[in-house]
């Protein structure tokens, strides 16, 4: 009878080795690439969206979608209804005239705009980081997380970025694949 011995560490491992299983791979990849696509499809809506702001430096859009990836509301930055563009400007040479003081943040007219009674689990898909201010009625709209596509090292964006964590929302930048975007209208 051989004698019986405790197995090698070697051994042990090689018990406890798994072989990758394909097809689940497969499917998680593909669960991922799904996942991914559906996310920057969301980030083109909100960057199209952002096309119709008339701010010349900074367009930004917003798109929010419930938890059936229904989109709820969009928005834009743009001065108030009745505003005119014609007579608040855009540009910051006056200080009376800093746009920063008149300007509808995309999230807070994305807010306002939106079809359904509540934000609360609702994900928001933005093409610029929100700031400070927008970050504040985010958090208190319950929103489950923030998608983006671009950032800016700046106060407004860090500070959003410690109310947001201590928040416990999550945010997440979206890598868009290169492309090129033609509307024709
Ligand atoms: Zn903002």
């Amino acid at each position: 009878m051989p004698e019986s011995r405790a197995p090698s560490i070697e051994e042990s491992l090689n018990c406890l080795s798994i072989e990758p299983d394909k097809s689940q791979r497969q499917e998680n990849l593909k669960k991922e690439v799904t996942d991914l696509e559906k996310h920057q499809r969301f980030i083109r809506i909100a960057k199209v969206t952002s096309l119709r702001s008339k701010d010349p430096n900074t367009q930004v859009g917003c798109v929010i979608v419930d938890k059936d990836n229904c989109i709820v509301s969009i928005g834009y930055n743009g001065f108030p209804i009745g505003v005119d563009d014609d007579v608040f400007r855009w540009d910051k040479e006056d200080p009376e005239d800093n746009k920063h003081l008149y300007v509808v943040h995309a999230e807070m007219n994305a807010i306002i705009n939106k079809r359904c009674a509540t934000l609360h689990d609702c994900v928001v898909y933005v093409t610029l980081f929100p700031c400070n201010k927008c970050a504040q009625i985010l958090i208190q709209s319950r929103v489950k997380k923030v998608y983006y596509l671009e950032d800016r090292d700046e106060l407004a964006f860090r500070s959003s970025k410690r109310m947001l964590d201590h928040s416990k929302i999550p945010y997440e930048q979206i890598i868009m694949p290169k492309e090129k975007y033609v509307i024709r209208l």
